[in-house]
């Protein structure tokens, strides 16, 4: 789960890590009362929503001049006509594709001099079964861009959990950060905080980027972006109390209401299948013969008829799907249970795009049957590298 950036804030500073005064607003007439909170003379307006990159993204609705979702206000004046022209449009980052994202928050902060812009996040590292920092110089920038080009510039420190973060580890994060002076003791202090946090709220994602030296030689969190990892979010009620849903997709939410593993991707094939595994061969061998998935799809083991009916409702109110193939290896799942979540969904929302379904395993015939009874049109597969050519050639030949 994601939390916007002012939010992410609150909980590190809770921890007693340094982010600025700012105030959180939802309309255009709170911001000149938000910016009088704050000292000035440097205000930042910062567009909220759960993706990056929005100082270089573009509104929609502005011109292609106009700037972007992170800007500085010199006056209370600047900060109230930005907000009327950030609020309610839609950013387009790197991060939000096409479609942007409507900013229906903003995020009105004390601005601050910058000398230097780093990077630092904390993942949890699966090469080493450990929660690692990454410590970049180059920060404020696309730290993708840092690793292709020039990955010497980046350190990744795993942390011993029984250790945690020790003297040489902060140390060692201050010499890559070539933190000095005021910025590392600040940085000896900040280190094992954020690390304490990330732990202790089962972060599975927490990237400041950028870290910044100030003109008055302090270190502070300038960005926050946080993920919470979802398995663990039933000892966080205060955590769950932060979810935004307008940020998240509406499919996506249908899905988790039904204990669905669903997640939208951009493709046109949409898949049903059973089992993580088997949903990932799927949709690498859709890529194989040339289309992409509009989704992955785990309806899971024990799945019931009205668990498949609504997974294929879901799959089938996405406008973007093209074809859908049905992939089921029936171990624990029956296929005759999948074959009539299927028709019940079917006769239900009707079909308007090619069907493949290819059963195997459990009540295998008794599944096969009940489609074929069931008078739908559905193109019969006998294996996956069938069924994925099947759905493929039904797609791109637009029948
Ligand atoms: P992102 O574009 O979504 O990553 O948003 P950030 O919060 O990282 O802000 C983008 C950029 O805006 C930063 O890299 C800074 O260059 C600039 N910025 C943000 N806050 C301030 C501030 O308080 N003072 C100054 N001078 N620049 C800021
Ligand atoms: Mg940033």
């Amino acid at each position: 789960m994601n939390i916007h950036e002012y939010q992410a804030k609150a909980v590190l500073k809770e921890y007693g890590a340094p982010v600025a005064e700012g105030v959180a607003i939802f309309s255009a007439d709170e911001a000149e009362a938000a910016a009088k909170k704050l000292p000035g003379p440097l205000w930042v307006v910062k567009s909220q929503i759960h993706a990056g990159g929005r100082g270089k993204g573009k509104f929609k609705e502005l011109g292609a001049d106009a700037k972007g979702g992170v800007r500085l206000a010199f006056s209370l004046e600047e900060v109230v006509t930005n907000a009327k022209e950030m609020l309610g449009n839609t950013l387009v980052t790197k991060q939000t594709g096409a479609a942007g994202k409507v900013v229906n928050r903003l995020y009105i902060e004390d601005g601050a001099d910058i000398e230097r812009e780093l990077y630092l996040s904390l993942l949890v590292d699966r090469t080493v079964g450990q929660v690692a920092f990454v410590a970049s110089t180059e920060g404020g920038v696309d730290i993708e861009t840092v690793a292709e080009e020039t990955p010497e510039k980046i350190l990744t420190l795993p942390i011993d959990p029984d250790a945690g973060v020790t003297e040489e580890a902060a140390s060692k994060l201050c010499d890559a950060l070539k933190l000095e002076g005021e910025a590392r003791a600040d940085g000896m202090k900040i280190f094992p905080v954020l690390y304490k946090a990330f732990v202790e709220k089962d972060m599975s994602l927490l990237e400041v980027n950028p870290l910044i030296v100030m003109k008055n030689g302090r270190l502070r969190l300038l960005d926050a972006k946080v993920s919470f990892d979802g398995n663990a979010l039933f000892r966080h009620p205060e955590i769950v109390e932060l979810r935004d849903v307008t940020e998240e997709d509406d499919k996506e939410i249908e899905a988790s209401k039904h204990d669905l593993a669903y997640v939208a991707l951009d493709g046109d094939i949409g898949c049903m299948v059973n089992g993580a595994g088997l949903a990932m061969a799927t949709m690498d061998i859709i890529k194989l013969y040339g289309a992409e998935p509009a989704n992955f799809l785990d309806v899971g083991g024990g799945a019931s008829k009205e668990k498949v009916t609504a997974a294929f409702k879901i799959i089938t109110a996405d406008p973007n799907v093209k074809g859908i193939l049905v992939n089921i290896f029936g171990g624990i799942m029956r296929c005759d249970v999948i074959a009539e979540g299927v028709v019940a969904a079917v006769k239900e929302v009707g079909l308007q795009v090619p069907l493949v379904v290819r059963l195997e395993g459990t009540n295998v015939q008794l599944g096969k049957d009940i489609i074929n009874n069931s008078g739908l049109n559905v193109i019969a597969a006998d294996d996956l590298d069938d069924a994925a050519q099947k759905i493929v050639a039904a797609v791109k030949g637009g029948n």
